[in-house]
């Protein structure tokens, strides 16, 4: 190569990475279903602390939907992965059924790895929204059938039963599609925690724990901390970074049941993962860390309790719905100022997905060296 060349090579890598704003590699995003300011005031007192107090950053979130001001996880969930309001029970497209691109379609484009970890079925609405584009978040044998052809590289959850023929028990489907024997194809699929813990590091790792929903954690469930350690391994083998959903889903479920109890330990349960995710972006100081809900559910309050015992005595919920009630942000990492203040949950989408597509691709010095710059503008 003649030194003219090299010189431009190194010139051009050079003035990329400089005009380019510093966006983050890597995009970690928390939602805690259902999650909103009593459910974190609970979880404060009863742990006595929180992983999550380690974000430097913090917001509020209202989440109203198209047509309503009491949102689902479906059109919630659609607001933070593709930046567009929707209407009730839709996934990922506009009321009248136009597909809304999402942050893990975008990641998967500019070359990142994308994975999804919940404590639900990973065909349920908040996992859909970023998986699939439907018109009925209960069309979760259409859902699995997008997930199946899609190109995400980490699946753990539940919802098995979504993925096999009907010809096998528990199926969920009314026709003889294998979708487990698709996804066997390109992944590693584990079925139980001991499994997961022998899998190694695979390219691609799926890990369907429940044929349809996971049990309570207080139940003896895989902790969603030991998932999103598992995935986060699995995924920053990609040198391009990667796109994370991790969901605290039962929170949600607490609230439907006005459960305190549950609630709480849905909640330790999110927020160690949480911690894991922190500790992953305190380390490299490339990863953006968003923690934020869907939604409020029950309209749940703290009337008293003793913050030295740990404990709430006497708690009250408005529903065993959720509510229009605002949810908290809080941020971590490159950029996390963006997410600050009193923002609407499709503001919170639009800017997640500006995170990802400003994403610049490292180049190593010797690739630059040579002329391959992979640097994606
Ligand atoms: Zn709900």
């Amino acid at each position: 190569m003649r030194v003219q060349s090299i010189f431009r090579a190194v010139f051009s890598a050079f003035l990329l990475v400089s005009l380019c704003p510093a966006a983050p590699k890597n995009v970690i995003l928390f939602i805690g279903d259902g999650m909103g300011i009593g459910q974190l005031t609970a979880a404060k007192y009863a742990n006595g602390g929180l992983e999550m107090e380690r974000c430097t950053v913090g917001g509020l979130v209202t989440t109203h939907c198209s047509n309503d001001m009491v949102t689902d996880s479906a059109a919630g969930g659609t607001a933070l992965s593709t930046g567009h309001k929707t209407s009730k029970g839709t996934i990922a497209q506009t009321p009248d059924g136009t597909p809304l691109e999402t942050v893990l379609e975008v990641a998967e484009d500019k070359g990142k790895s994308t994975g999804l970890v919940v404590t639900c079925g990973i065909t349920h609405a908040t996992p859909a929204s970023f998986s699939a584009h439907v018109a009925k978040r209960n069309m979760e044998p259409q859902i699995a059938e997008q997930i199946a052809a899609k190109d995400i590289e980490v699946l753990l959850g539940g919802g098995r039963a979504f993925f096999i023929p009907r010809s096998e028990k528990g199926s969920k489907r009314k026709d003889d599609k294998d979708l487990l024997a698709v996804l066997k194809g390109k992944m590693t699929v584990v079925t139980n925690e001991t499994e997961l813990m022998k899998v190694g590091t695979p390219q691609r790792l799926a890990g369907f724990f429940a044929e349809v929903a996971m049990p309570k954690v207080s139940e003896g469930r895989i902790s969603l901390a030991t998932m999103t350690s598992k995935a986060i391994e699995v995924l920053a083998q990609n040198k391009a970074g990667f796109f994370l959903m991790v969901e605290g889903s039962q929170i949600d479920w607490g609230g439907h049941a006005n459960d305190a109890g549950y609630i709480v330990s849905e909640m330790a349960d999110f927020d160690k993962a949480v911690g894991v995710g922190l500790d992953f972006a305190q380390k490299g100081g490339d990863t953006l860390v968003v923690v934020t809900a869907d939604h409020e559910t029950g309209g749940f309050s703290i009337l008293g309790g003793s913050v030295d015992a740990r404990t709430l005595d006497q708690t009250a919920f408005a529903t065993n719905h959720h509510s229009a009630a605002m949810v908290p942000l809080l941020a971590f990492g490159p950029d996390a100022e963006i997410f600050g203040g009193l923002i609407d949950n499709a503001e919170v989408g639009k800017r997640l997905i500006e995170q990802v597509q400003a994403s610049v691709r490292m180049v190593a010095p010797s690739d630059a060296m040579t002329g391959k710059i992979q640097s994606v503008p």
